[in-house]
């Protein structure tokens, strides 16, 4: 075949192969799937594959199933189910009505084992797990140190009749036999180099009951079997996947060639690995059985719904997923870049409010006593649609213990005794000097003086004033408990760990401090939760979802010192 001349650029692999399918006309529209199994939370990971899956139907104007991956029935539940229709939907993803259950396949699966048994090309078998494993045989280093893989043994119930298995399989189904005292097989080549061809299980008996069919079957198919033909059975022509099925790959284009059913093509692409994280769900559910984090949606967690309980905006994890691109091997992202592209969209949307995360007192010794000023300030200088709100101001503020030093260190431009600073939307004032608690020797109060004519910090002297801190005026204060969550673990890859350790002791033992005594203007009192704010100087702070009228819970979604800027910066200058 001619190469076409016309063929246009695509971003990636995955998108050039299925535009070349469609010029040779191997398929005639896209349709692609993403499948869950409902064993856990969607993570980013999925998030990433989720993209991938509805992005590419969507630029060759396709459609994208959502499909519940449920062939095994110990961990699948319905409150999973749920969990991650409403994460895709939440991601901004839309499968219409297109929403299916691989369980629902269960019986055309069986007809079509029945019709590969008819075939010749499977069989009922009598051995049990172990035994399948042992006979199956493994990869062994040669003499000179490489792997090969000798030829496995063939079952001694390999042979028998198609009418004979026939009989055994419906037996089987009828619960007839005791669990795990027989299964089917596929019979491929106990001498295949690819250990996952040599005659793979296709069904076992398990009296478990399903979350679905309840107890219905006492037989469940295997992964590699319901995965191609559940795809085949919706025609899916481009079945998108991370590279650890690479290997299946050969298994799959045998049972559907051999089922002969709608020819589904498998195509791999690298998984996302995120730097200070564990992207699975194997690992997250142990720290949430571990007690590590507080539940799947913990804000830490790498999870959908921890993501948006953080205060991550949909739109920010879609820029992040577009900027990673698609790749052919795996690599570590660093947390910082998705971090950034939070930043970046909080930072065109969120308001911005005053707060303190550890106050303390600073009275305005020539304020006029009893005196309240409402002050205008901008909500967002991003978005003058944001429009202004007006913050009260009186001669008690709270400012931050960290914006004062009784010794300041060099360069320090905040508040010490003899120095100015402006008061953010209000006047500049000098500190005349300060209390400190008798007993525990804290300091508790800052004296200042005012300026009258600084209003809205213009210093109309010309005066130099170089710092400008937040506060918030104590008769108003609003207090709120902060939640700073910071990286879940210490170590750029936490599954690396050496001998005799568990990625728990990777763990961050400052991925959350709480400011029990923090406080915010008046204003935060009118935001609803899950809504995401600028706190000055401070970082994004989401309202959480367990706030009561009594207390204001607020989780850092993320700093605003930008790591990342300073990084591609970097690169950009050495490249
Ligand atoms: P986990 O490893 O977390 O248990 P999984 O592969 O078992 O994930 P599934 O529910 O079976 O979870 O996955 C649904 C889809 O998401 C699959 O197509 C899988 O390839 C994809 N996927 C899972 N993790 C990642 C990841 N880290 N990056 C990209 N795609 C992923
Ligand atoms: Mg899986």
């Amino acid at each position: 075949m001619s190469e076409s001349i016309e063929k246009p650029e695509y971003l990636d692999f995955i998108r050039e192969a299925v535009a070349e399918d469609l010029r040779i006309g191997r398929c005639k529209e896209v349709r692609t799937r993403f499948p869950p199994e409902p064993n856990g939370w969607l993570h980013i990971g999925h998030a990433k594959a989720l993209f991938v899956d509805f992005g590419v139907a969507q630029d060759f104007g396709g459609k994208c199933n959502l499909r519940m991956d449920d062939t095994n029935p110990e961990k699948e539940d319905m409150e999973y189910v749920e969990a991650i229709k409403r994460d895709i939907k939440w991601l901004g993803f839309d499968w219409e009505d297109r929403l299916f259950f691989a369980s629902d396949y269960y019986e055309r699966l069986f007809e079509l084992a029945c019709k590969l048994i008819n075939k010749g090309l499977a069989y009922v078998d009598d051995l049990d797990e172990e035994q399948i494993k042992e006979y199956r045989g493994t990869n062994v280093p040669d003499k000179n140190n490489i792997t090969f893989t000798p030829p496995g043994r063939n079952s001694p119930w390999r042979d028998r009749s198609p009418k004979e298995n026939l009989d055994l399989f419906e037996r089987m189904r009828a619960g007839e036999f005791p669990d795990g005292s027989k299964t089917l097989r596929a019979k491929i080549d106990m001498a295949h180099p690819n250990l996952l061809m040599r005659d793979p299980v296709m069904y076992r008996i398990r009296r478990i009951p399903h979350y679905r069919t309840g107890t219905r079957w006492c037989i469940y198919p295997m992964y590699d079997f319901a995965h191609p033909l559940s795809d085949a059975i919706e025609g899916i022509t481009h079945s998108l996947c991370s590279l650890e099925y690479e290997i299946h790959r050969p298994l799959y284009e045998w049972f559907i060639q051999n089922c002969e059913v709608f020819p589904s093509r498998q195509i791999e692409f690298a998984r996302l690995n995120l730097s200070h994280t564990v992207l699975s769900k194997r690992w997250l559910l142990q720290l949430v059985r571990g007690k590590k984090v507080k539940g799947w949606d913990d804000p830490r967690m790498p999870t959908i719904a921890g993501m948006r309980r953080r205060g991550y905006p949909a739109a920010g994890i879609r820029d992040f997923l577009g900027r990673i691109g698609i790749a052919k091997t795996d690599s570590l992202v660093d947390i910082q870049l998705l971090e950034h592209c939070i930043r970046e969209e909080l930072n065109a949307h969120a308001n911005r409010y005053m707060a303190v995360m550890n106050p303390v007192k600073l009275v305005i010794e020539n304020w006029h006593k009893g005196k309240i000023e409402w002050l205008e300030a901008i909500n967002n200088p991003e978005d003058p649609s944001a429009g202004i709100r007006k913050i009260p101001f009186s001669g008690t503020l709270y400012i931050d213990r960290e914006d004062f030093k009784e010794t300041p260190p060099p360069k320090y431009y905040r508040l010490y005794p003899g120095n100015q600073v402006r008061l953010r939307y209000g006047y500049v004032v000098t500190c005349t000097g300060f209390e400190k608690d008798p007993i525990s020797g804290e300091i508790e109060r800052i004296r200042c003086v005012y300026d009258p004519n600084t209003r809205g910090g213009d210093a109309p002297d010309n005066r130099k004033v170089k710092g400008t801190i937040q506060w918030v005026c104590a008769m108003h204060a609003v207090p709120i408990e902060a939640r700073l969550y910071d990286h879940l673990f210490d170590a750029e890859r936490p599954m690396e760990v050496p001998e005799g350790k568990t990625f728990f002791d990777n763990l961050s033992d400052h991925s959350l401090i709480i400011e029990s005594r923090a406080v915010a203007e008046p204003a935060i009192a009118e935001i609803g939760k899950g809504e995401t704010v600028q706190f000055e100087r401070i970082g994004y702070f989401c309202k959480d979802l367990e706030s009561t009228s009594d207390l204001a819970i607020f989780n850092r979604t993320v700093t605003l010192k930008d790591t990342w800027a300073k990084i591609e910066k970097k690169l950009q200058r050495n490249p």
